[in-house]
């Protein structure tokens, strides 16, 4: 499922989030042919490819699902904060070289941060009910290869 990226009302070189009307702001290492961007607001992330009309439409995914745990030298590691994409945790926290590590952070993690959590907490609230099912998707059977086509 994509939207136009009009509906996703772009203008100049705003992009303006479809979830919940907020500006989004371009993702750092976006690389050549295809820029992310991530809301200020709801941390809806699309991508949008070089000379295509439509963007995939930002995918939902609860508290426990989306967040990778940030990385950094000097970051105590017995604390798991969440990444926020732009070298900062969602608490905060600002640190050179900070990146999300291979692992998810959850609200459950032994000594998960909890200003972390609350703001994980928030974020999740941004999401309206009806737009958190755009990542259903009905996938088609698989096709017996012995089937006729039609
Ligand atoms: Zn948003
Ligand atoms: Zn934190």
């Amino acid at each position: 499922m994509s939207i136009p990226i009009e509906g996703a009302a772009r203008r100049d070189r705003a992009v303006i989030c479809e979830v919940c009307g907020h500006e989004m702001r371009q993702l750092p290492g976006s690389y050549e042919g295809q820029r992310d961007w991530v809301c200020s607001w709801c941390y809806a992330v699309i991508n949008i490819f070089a000379g295509s009309e439509h963007a995939p439409r930002p995918v939902y995914l609860p508290v426990n699902r989306r967040w990778e745990i940030a990385e950094a030298e000097g970051l105590p590691e017995d604390v798991s904060h969440a990444y926020a994409y732009f070298g900062d945790t969602l608490c905060g926290i600002q640190m050179d070289g900070m990146s999300p590590s291979p692992y998810r952070w959850t609200t459950a993690h032994e000594g998960t941060c909890q200003d972390c959590k609350a703001a994980a907490e928030a974020i999740d609230c941004r999401w309206p009910q009806e737009k958190r099912d755009w990542d259903v998707q009905v996938i088609a059977p698989a096709m017996d290869p012995n089937s006729p086509l039609f």
